[in-house]
């Protein structure tokens, strides 16, 4: 269904996108790694989950998922019980062919038609197994969030991506990141530090509906679910929404179950609220300057004197220095992005609320 709100999975339930998903199987023979990229809710997990299926020996890991299960920090218990559900769902003929190179690893079990990782299990050694048989593509989905695996910042996943990189021809990876600069810094292709510096990849951005699109999307979904909407109220949602099918998806789902235009708009603004309010309490707890910046730029403070005035008018006086970085930041998170010395926040859902607020 198309206005379902979980991420979808197969290709009739995604409306469009038939060229970023032919481009992610593509990428995904050509390049080690391949990065796919876009602001949240735009449709990254279900362009990368529906390619992935697509590919008889296709794997997803939800590291965002991963993150949150292992309270803060990615152990190497939930990445193994992640890789392992992960294998467990490939289809029947690959899924015996790599079942029967992984059965001679040391920490590698079986249970039915299951596999388990042990404690003793290496991934080095297990990615070097799946390279033998023809190799595998691994989805890593939100994989900023790799930082926070291990003691030093995901240096050891790095370590092993970088291994499997030169040594691993088989074996492509696909990273996804809807904080599009944290993710970049994470993997550090462009960083002499970093062990993958100076690594070709491929890179894909999802970008928003545009606006003959985002209509058609809304009219296909209802008729779907066999609602009549008017063109007026269509017309009236897209320019509220823009092109975000996350947000166009969440206005049609409570359409359907509603049947009333605002009451379907008030549940799309109580989710982004919900959301606002939940990703803004974990800026807060770093410095609550994160919020008087985006509210800054919200109402059109959005050069950098007037963020600072705003700021300071609202708090106390800030170094210029740390304003700075607090701004690098929500950049790099793609809360906001800077054209010619204006800042604007990037999600214009997030910035209605957030100017209302
Ligand atoms: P992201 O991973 O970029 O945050 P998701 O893949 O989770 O985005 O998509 C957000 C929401 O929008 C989900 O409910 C998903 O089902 C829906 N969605 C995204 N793109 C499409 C599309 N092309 N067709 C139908 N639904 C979509
Ligand atoms: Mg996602």
């Amino acid at each position: 269904m198309l206005f379902d709100p979980r991420p979808k999975d197969k290709r009739e339930d995604l409306f469009d996108r038939e060229e970023e998903i032919n481009m992610i199987k593509k990428y995904a023979e050509r390049y080690p790694a391949t990065l796919l990229l876009g602001i949240r809710r735009i449709g990254k997990s279900s362009i990368l989950k529906v390619a992935l299926n697509e590919i008889e020996n296709g794997i997803y890991i939800d590291v965002r998922k991963l993150h949150f299960e292992s309270g803060g920090w990615i152990t190497i218990p939930s990445l193994h019980s992640n890789f392992e559900k992960a294998l467990n769902s490939l289809k029947p003929p690959i899924k015996r062919k790599v079942f029967e190179s992984l059965k001679k690893i040391n920490g590698v079990s079986f249970a039915g038609i299951n596999i388990r990782f042990e404690k003793e299990a290496r991934i080095s050694d297990i990615l070097e197994s799946l390279d033998d048989i023809g190799g595998v593509v691994i989805g890593l989905d939100e994989a900023q969030y790799l930082r926070f695996f291990g003691r030093r910042g995901g240096k050891e996943f790095l370590s092993l991506i970088s291994y499997a990189y030169d040594n691993l021809k088989n074996i492509n990876f696909i990273f996804t990141g809807s904080e599009i600069g944290l993710l970049h810094d994470f993997l550090g292709i462009m960083d002499y530090d970093s062990p993958l510096y100076g690594r070709v990849y491929g890179e894909i951005t999802i970008e928003p509906f545009k606006p003959a699109l985002s209509k058609k999307f809304l009219a296909a979904g209802f008729k779907e679910g066999d609602v009549k909407v008017k063109d007026a109220e269509i017309d009236r949602a897209i320019g509220f929404l823009s092109g975000i099918p996350g947000w166009l998806v969440e206005f049609g789902y409570n359409y359907l179950t509603t049947r009333d235009f605002d009451k379907a708009m008030n549940g799309v603004i109580q989710k982004a609220e919900k959301f606002i309010e939940g990703e803004i309490g974990e800026l807060e707890k770093r410095s609550k300057r994160y919020i008087l910046i985006l509210r800054a730029i919200s109402m059109d403070f959005n050069r950098w004197e007037k963020i600072k005035e705003f700021v300071e008018g609202n708090d106390r006086k800030i170094p210029n220095s740390r304003l700075a970085s607090l701004i690098r930041k929500l950049e790099k998170m793609s809360w906001i992005k800077s054209i010619e010395g204006r800042y604007g926040i990037i999600d214009p859902v997030v910035e209605r609320i957030l100017k209302e607020k």
